[in-house]
């Protein structure tokens, strides 16, 4: 879903763009002398006290929620590094907008000290979160009716979740791993189509060495619970994120963030409801991340570079009406693996190429973090464009968007100095 206004950037913007473009941040490898390193989470409960339309079905037609199953919540993560500051918060929403982003950054931002290109708002793609979001009609189909006083809400509970985190900035110890998880996830266009099976955990470890963070990198799309729930709830990532806080324990925080979901449906184990399916999933894709945990080494420095682009949207007919001229792109740099912050829906077709230009790039491992800072709908290739379906129906940007992010984040990794906006 997308949310923001369609604006159009003026000529100094324009010449701004091309002479930031050139500062910004290339990879290079992790030294000994990096900065120490400084952690925080925070969370905050995003949950409505009262009936609001849910994101993610339009056949939902506008209801609105009967109740709550379990909770949604915004989940926050800070790292600082000498002079440097990433501050990351993740909502059990559908999507977000560039005015979501814009909006929480005014609020925020300067009270962090963190820099735009520093600053990053994702969705884990719930479809039973607060909905009710969005001003544009195309997406109120698909969201419910706006409803300023919720949008307010969420915005404030997501500011709060930062907040939370700065105050628990502490010395911690940072690793970042990647494995594989088949089984959990399927292609919903195509019978045995391709997957992307990369699960990406971040670890945060106590200066002791015992962890008490990660943030999840998976993709699938948290549909268990279709179109007829009208209970609010985080699907099968709060329940992974539950799971790995038990495993925490006190004190623990756990954050998960959606990969190349485009195509990607869940493929839960088993369950008589879909409820216990949702928790079965969640569970699933936990217990893998706790593996990868596991086997993951910290260090306590930090190596952290972030760059911020904009992107001009390729002109078609859809995009044209529906969506603004320009776009984030966004990547951070932890250690050695390149997160790709993707605004919208990526498929597969687009992932796992882009995840491999990065690493050719000098990145160890690459992560897509999708549904970050706007939502312009689903990404795909021309030949799945071509084919037509869903994905191709909502893919507003046509068929040369994935040629257009491939050109920005190769621009991103050809130049050595970050980009200070
Ligand atoms: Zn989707």
């Amino acid at each position: 879903m997308r949310l923001s206004h369609p604006s159009r950037p003026s000529l100094l913007a324009c010449v701004a763009g091309l002479v930031v473009l050139a500062l910004l941040a290339g990879v290079r490898p992790l030294r000994a002398d990096e900065p120490q390193l400084r952690v925080g989470f925070g969370v905050a409960d995003i949950t409505p006290d009262r009936p609001v339309p849910l994101g993610g079905y339009g056949e939902r037609l506008g209801k609105v929620s009967t109740g709550v199953h379990d909770p949604v919540r915004a989940r926050a993560l800070l790292i600082s590094s000498g002079d440097r500051k990433l501050a990351w918060v993740v909502v059990d929403l559908v999507g977000v907008s560039r005015k979501v982003r814009q909006d929480l950054y005014a609020l925020v931002g300067e009270e962090l000290g963190v820099r735009p290109e520093g600053f990053v708002v994702s969705a884990t793609h719930d479809h039973s979160g607060p909905g009710g979001l969005a001003r544009e009609l195309h997406w109120q189909l698909a969201m419910g009716p706006y409803d300023p006083r919720l949008y307010r809400f969420v915005l404030d509970r997501c500011a709060e979740a930062l907040r939370a985190a700065e105050r628990d900035l502490a010395p911690a110890r940072l690793g970042l791993g990647v494995g594989r998880l088949e089984g959990r996830s399927r292609n919903r266009r195509i019978h045995d189509g391709p997957i992307d099976p990369q699960l990406g955990v971040l670890r945060v470890d106590r200066p002791d060495g015992t962890p008490r963070g990660v943030l999840v990198n998976f993709a699938a799309h948290p549909t268990v619970l279709g179109g007829g729930n009208l209970l609010v709830s985080a699907d099968w990532p709060g329940a992974c994120c539950d799971a790995l806080e038990a495993r925490l324990g006190p004190g623990g925080h756990a954050i998960f963030t959606n990969a190349d979901e485009g195509d990607q449906a869940p493929s839960t184990p088993g369950g008589a409801t879909d409820f216990e399916r949702m928790k079965a999933q969640g569970e699933a894709v936990a217990a893998e991340a706790w593996k990868v945990l596991q086997g993951t080494t910290t260090t306590d420095h930090a190596l952290l570079q972030c760059a911020l682009a904009e992107l001009r949207i390729p002109r078609t007919l859809k995009s044209t009406v529906l969506l603004p001229r320009t776009t984030l792109v966004q990547t951070v740099q932890l250690q050695e693996t390149v997160l790709a912050m993707v605004p919208g829906e990526m498929c597969v077709g687009l992932g796992l190429p882009l995840k491999e230009k990065l690493r050719a790039h000098g990145a160890a491992h690459a992560w897509i973090i999708g549904l970050s800072n706007d939502h312009l709908g689903y990404f795909t290739t021309p030949e799945m464009y071509k084919t037509g379906g869903y994905e191709a129906d909502m893919s507003f940007c046509g068929p040369t968007m994935g040629r257009a992010f491939e050109r920005t984040f190769e621009r991103i990794f050809h130049f050595e100095e970050p980009w200070g906006m």
